[in-house]
C-alpha cells in the first residue's frame, strides 16, 4: 500500500465516526489528489481560489471540495457552482456575496464562520459578537442562499499545548452559545472544523468534529 493510503487509514481509524477529515490538497498536483480518492477520501481542502479552479475540472465530480483559505469577495463567483464548505466566512459583505453568487447558480452554499482564536495578530477571524451579529443580519436579510453551518479556528503556531488547548476550548464554548441562541431546533448548525497536523488530538478532545489535515497525509510540504 502507497504512504498517502496508509496515513489516510491510519487517521480515520484514530478519528473515529464523528470526526470528518478534509485532506488538505494544497500545493499537491492531481495525480497526488487522486492517490487518496482511490483510497476513498472525498472530501479535500484548498486555500486558494486559483489553484482550486484550476485542479477541480481535472479531478473526480464527486470530490466535496472545502474552502479553507481566507476568500476575496470578488473571487466567489469562480467557486459557486461547485463548493461544497466554505469554512472562512469572515464578514457579513462576504457572506452576502456568498448568498448572492450561490442563488445566481441555484445552490444553497453551507458555510462557517471562521473565528480568530489564535494570539496572532495575522491570522483572519471574527470574535463572538461579530459573529453573532452577522448570524442575526442573516436571518433578519433572509439569506436563503447559505446556510451557516458552524464554526472554525486555527489555533496560535505555538508548542505550548496549554494555551493551543484553552484555544480550541473557547471555540467549542462559543459554538454551544451560539447554536443555543439563534439554532435551537435548527440541526444544521453542527459543525465545529478545528485542528490540523499538529495539533488535532488536542482539537478532538475539545470538541471538534471535523479536521483539517494536509502534511500529515501528503508529506511536508
Ligand atoms: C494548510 C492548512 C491546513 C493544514 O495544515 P497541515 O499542518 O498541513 O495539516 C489546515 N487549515 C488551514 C486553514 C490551512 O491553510
Amino acid at each position: 500500500m502507497n504512504q498517502i493510503a496508509e496515513n489516510i487509514i491510519r487517521l480515520k481509524s484514530i478519528l473515529g465516526e464523528d470526526v470528518t477529515l478534509v485532506a488538505v490538497s494544497k500545493t499537491r498536483p492531481v495525480e497526488i489528489i487522486l492517490e487518496a480518492y482511490d483510497c476513498g477520501q472525498r472530501i479535500f481542502g484548498e486555500n486558494r481560489v486559483q489553484e482550486l479552479v484550476e485542479k477541480q475540472p481535472s479531478l473526480p465530480s464527486d470530490i466535496e471540495w472545502h474552502m479553507i483559505g481566507h476568500l476575496q469577495r470578488n473571487k466567489v463567483k469562480s467557486i459557486a457552482g461547485f463548493i461544497s464548505l466554505i469554512h472562512s466566512v469572515d464578514s457579513l459583505r462576504l457572506l452576502e456575496t456568498i448568498n448572492r453568487e450561490a442563488g445566481n447558480t441555484g445552490r444553497v452554499i453551507r458555510c462557517l464562520l471562521q473565528f480568530h482564536i489564535a494570539t496572532e495578530e495575522t491570522k483572519y477571524g471574527l470574535n463572538m459578537d461579530e459573529a453573532g451579529d452577522i448570524i442575526k443580519s442573516s436571518i433578519d436579510n433572509g439569506l436563503h442562499n447559505v446556510e451557516i453551518a458552524g464554526v472554525m479556528g486555527m489555533a496560535t503556531y505555538t508548542n505550548n499545548l496549554a494555551q493551543v488547548r484553552s484555544e480550541f476550548r473557547y471555540l467549542r464554548h462559543c459554538f454551544v452559545d451560539l447554536k443555543r441562541t439563534f439554532f435551537s431546533e435548527k440541526e444544521s448548525f453542527s459543525i465545529v472544523s478545528m485542528g490540523m497536523s499538529g495539533d488535532h488530538m488536542i482539537a478532538i478532545e475539545e470538541g471538534s468534529n471535523m479536521v483539517r489535515i494536509g502534511s500529515q497525509i501528503f508529506g511536508e510540504r
